[in-house]
């Protein structure tokens, strides 16, 4: 009974949208947190995982020795590696493909890495328009990992010490 009083004053003083406005009010002088994507971006961390990408050496020879330690520790089933042996004796992938419709973007195939070859890169602006333009082939991998080496040295130098 007295609540049902006190509800009907509450609602004949509007009560509710007083308490509406009275929060609006509190963040209408605040600064505004809102970003005017793509013009303006949100800061990045050194360890975002983005678009992967294969790495190379300075002097321009893969990193991945085809030791399958990512395939086998990708819980998506997303990687798979074909390798054979140079000339030279050394081992070294003929096909290492990514599959982004499966990937979820966990990090352990580049935490597994023992030469630090398969990384995820800042890159998050892709897209595919087909099955086909999301399998990141060896090519494009290394083409990725070309294009964006410094960065890459750069945020795992940051991270040197954990490593
Ligand atoms: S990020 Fe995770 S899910 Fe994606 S390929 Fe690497 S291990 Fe697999
Ligand atoms: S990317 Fe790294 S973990 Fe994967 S096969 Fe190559 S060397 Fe091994």
């Amino acid at each position: 009974m007295i609540n049902n009083v006190k509800n009907y004053i509450q609602s004949l003083f509007l009560w509710e949208l007083l308490k509406g406005l009275q929060l609006t009010g509190r963040y209408l002088f605040k600064r505004k947190i809102t970003v005017q994507y793509p013009e303006e971006k949100t800061p990045q961390s050194h360890r975002f995982r983005g678009l992967h990408a294969l790495r190379r050496y300075p002097n321009g020879e893969e990193r991945c020795i085809a030791c399958k330690l990512c395939e086998a520790v990708c819980p998506a089933v997303a990687i798979t590696i074909e390798s054979e042996p140079r000339d030279d004796g050394s081992r070294r992938t003929t096909r290492y493909d990514i599959d982004l419709t499966k990937c979820i973007f966990c990090g352990f195939c580049e935490e597994s890495c023992p030469v630090d070859s398969i990384v995820e890169t800042r890159i998050f602006e892709y897209h595919g328009e087909n099955r086909d333009d999301l399998l990141m082939t060896k090519q494009k991998l290394l083409e990725v990992g070309d294009a964006v080496e410094a960065q890459i040295a750069e945020d795992r130098a940051r991270d040197a010490f954990y490593r």
